[in-house]
């Protein structure tokens, strides 16, 4: 029997609920495989722990969460806490600590599901995000604050190492799919020295990957060309910042933030790597139970087939499609159907596969 270590992190608001629901899911696969299980640990790293503690993350936190096989996150954000607060102390803490620098986001239209875009059938993406640099690399500074000279800076940090790397599990993504197409997203006309650098270190790294299509699209082009002409995108690399808002927009137009998963790798395992459905604490809906738990089963699927469990991945994102095909949806997607119901309903169409 083989096992996984798998620590988990709900957070905050509607992300308790997803992690809960895909827990369950999580299990029903292992009994229904027999071939393996998990050991999850719960760790109560949330805002209200930092409300009444100060921290998000104990003394000696990650050490302790090095030790395990994937980190199963659900969403970090409060309406106590700053939201700068709040995602430096958890999860960029998390992100940074163990080098998770490949943000893998797909994007497809699920069966079932409808998107607002007229075509959107025909997207099937997936973003690479840079994680550990870039816009969000936390170097800057305030000075003379509050007073009317008051500046802030906000400094982009770009390194060939980080940029390297980035692009080689991009193109090496690329090259794994069928249609080998990687789009280069820049905004090197107006940013002249990170971002040029940006593409300089893609086009030397694309020498090595001849199998694959490439070309070049700024960041601002990339939003129409995702509406307009979604076909003509496989896997799309880009820095931290810009990945993070077109992968909101992809999230949207393949019919809800609800559905979107995401992964971040430590592509070499020096660390753990950490698997979390990409939207927020959701406070308008939190606590109410109808969260849409889809995002949450799809990143489950991806932390499977990192742990090795390719058949049991591939298992779960057919039940996926079979959920969403059925029509049973959460209202975010214009049903009635509750987590609890959603969880239910593919828990019960694993067991009987
Ligand atoms: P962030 O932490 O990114 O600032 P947020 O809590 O402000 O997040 P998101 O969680 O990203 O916002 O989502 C925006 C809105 O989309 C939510 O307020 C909610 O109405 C809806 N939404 C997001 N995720 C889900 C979900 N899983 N099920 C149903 N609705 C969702």
């Amino acid at each position: 029997m083989r096992g996984h270590r798998v620590a988990v992190i709900p957070g905050d608001g509607i992300g308790l609920e997803v992690i809960e629901a895909g827990k369950q899911v999580l299990e029903a696969l292992a009994k229904k495989s027999g071939d393996f299980q998990f050991e999850f640990e719960d760790f109560d790293w949330c805002s209200q722990r930092y409300l009444e503690k100060g921290e998000y993350i104990p003394e000696g936190g990650l050490e302790r969460l090095s030790k395990f096989d994937a980190i199963y996150f659900g969403a970090v954000g409060s309406q106590d806490v700053p939201d700068h607060v709040s995602l430096w102390e958890l999860r960029l803490a998390i992100c940074q600590g163990f080098d998770q620098y490949a943000n893998v986001r797909p994007a497809r239209v699920l069966p079932g599901v409808n998107s607002r875009l007229k075509g959107a059938d025909e997207i099937d993406w997936v973003i690479v995000r840079e994680n550990s640099e870039g816009e969000y690399s936390g170097n800057g500074g305030r000075v003379h604050q509050g007073f009317p000279d008051e500046v802030g800076t906000e400094v982009s940090v770009f390194t060939r190492k980080g940029l390297e790397r980035i692009h080689r599990f991009a193109f090496n993504l690329a090259q794994s799919r069928p249609r080998k197409k990687l789009t280069l997203v820049t905004k090197s006309n107006a940013q002249r020295h990170g971002m040029v650098l940006w593409d300089e270190v893609f086009f030397e790294v694309a020498k090595a990957f001849p199998e694959v299509t490439i070309d070049r699209e700024l960041v601002d082009a990339v939003t129409t060309r995702m509406v307009l002409k979604p076909e003509t995108m496989d896997v799309i690399v880009a820095t931290n910042l810009h990945a993070d808002i077109i992968s909101d927009l992809a999230a949207a137009l393949s019919g809800s933030l609800g559905i979107a998963p995401t992964a971040n790798l430590n592509p070499e395992g020096t660390f753990p790597s950490m698997f979390e459905p990409i939207h927020g604490s959701a406070f308008d809906i939190a606590g109410q139970g109808i969260a849409n738990p889809v995002g949450s089963f799809w990143t489950a699927a991806m932390m499977l087939e990192h742990l090795g469990e390719k058949t049991a991945a591939e298992c779960l994102m057919a039940a996926i499609e079979r959920l969403t095909a059925s029509g049973l949806q959460t209202q975010d997607l214009g049903g009635t159907a509750t987590t609890r119901d959603v969880t239910q309903a593919i828990c019960s169409d694993i067991e009987s596969q």
